[in-house]
């Protein structure tokens, strides 16, 4: 079921997950557009997340952004590219190579004592070889060192890619074009900003077996929403993912299409790198636990990192 409503105030809007934003002219959505983008989403009771450009927004937008509740990605929620010395923002998505993120685990680690959540996107997850694996635990175990002194300290910082698995008994992934869908200035819906890039860039679409395309929107603001096998995104179709316990993992859509050709079918990178956060989070589970903090549920232990390669025992 649809919950939100991702829109872009701008071609220059700032990318805030794994792919990057290769537009660079300013695009502004037209004002009668965001009221109709805005209308759509109290029709259908979506809560509406503002993706904003770096400049600021003329006042009448500012008026109208400011008529119905909303969250702005690019402002309440800070967006980096590179490691900050410090982060005014409570909230903060950190936009990071694997490489980076395991070389600056320490810069990272003082930062997050800063804020209430740190979201770590890796924007190269396709190109994880296995041999940055140990790397990438020992770089996870830094930041479960500091997690654990915070709580010491009576801090409990988030990390997205730790504590989430934490709290969570069921999946919660990205969601995109199931529990959210994006608008762009262009009047049209897509799956999520990343489709409405390659739509722009013309990278032709494999998953169009009509005719060769690089459209990817899935309907717009004046015939509706259609997307073709809405059930085709879905979890229930998702053989590998529906038997995963890495619950926090994105089970992201875009790079599904992008490394298999099928949005619903994960590549090996994108599990490997979930199931070593998956681990890394029943080891802090166990040491909180220790520690005498409440951990939620038990976090059992498993003898593999990508699901395919035991698919035959579930
Ligand atoms: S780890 Fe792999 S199988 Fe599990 S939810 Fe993520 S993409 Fe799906």
């Amino acid at each position: 079921m649809l919950q939100y409503l991702v829109i872009l105030l701008d071609d220059t809007s700032v990318a805030y997950c794994h792919a990057e934003n290769p537009l660079r002219e300013r695009n502004l959505i037209p004002l009668d557009t965001l009221k109709k983008a805005i209308l759509f989403g109290m029709k259908e009771n979506l809560m509406i997340q503002y993706v904003y450009p770096d400049y600021d927004l003329p006042e009448e937008y500012n008026e109208v952004i400011e008529s119905i509740d909303h969250v702005k990605i690019g402002r309440d929620v800070a967006v980096y590219s590179e490691v900050p010395k410090s982060i005014a923002a409570e909230n903060a998505v950190l936009r990071l190579s694997i490489a980076d993120f395991i070389a600056k685990q320490y810069d990272i680690a003082a930062i997050l004592p800063q804020v209430t959540r740190l979201n770590i996107c890796l924007t190269d997850t396709e190109t994880f070889k296995d041999e940055q694996a140990e790397d990438y635990k020992k770089a996870l175990a830094t930041f479960n060192a500091v997690l654990i002194n915070q709580y010491k300290a009576g801090k409990q910082p988030q990390l997205n890619i730790l504590t989430d698995r934490l709290q969570l008994k069921e999946m919660h992934n990205c969601g995109a074009g199931d529990s959210n869908i994006t608008i762009a200035p262009n009047g049209k819906f897509y799956l999520c900003p990343a489709f409405y890039y390659d739509e722009k860039m013309g990278i032709s679409n494999r998953l169009n077996h009509h005719k060769p395309s690089s459209e990817r929107s899935v309907g717009n603001l004046e015939t509706g929403l259609q997307i073709s096998n809405p059930q085709l995104l879905k979890l229930d179709h998702a053989p590998l993912c529906r038997i995963c316990d890495a619950y926090h993992c994105n089970r992201c859509i875009w790079l599904n299409q992008k490394v298999t050709w099928d949005n619903n079918t994960p590549s090996h990178q994108q599990c490997i790198i979930a199931h070593l956060e998956r681990n890394a989070a029943r080891d802090l589970q166990q040491q909180l636990k220790a520690a005498g903090f409440s951990a939620g549920e038990e976090i059992k232990s498993i003898d593999y990192l990508d699901p395919f390669d035991v698919r035959e025992q579930f």
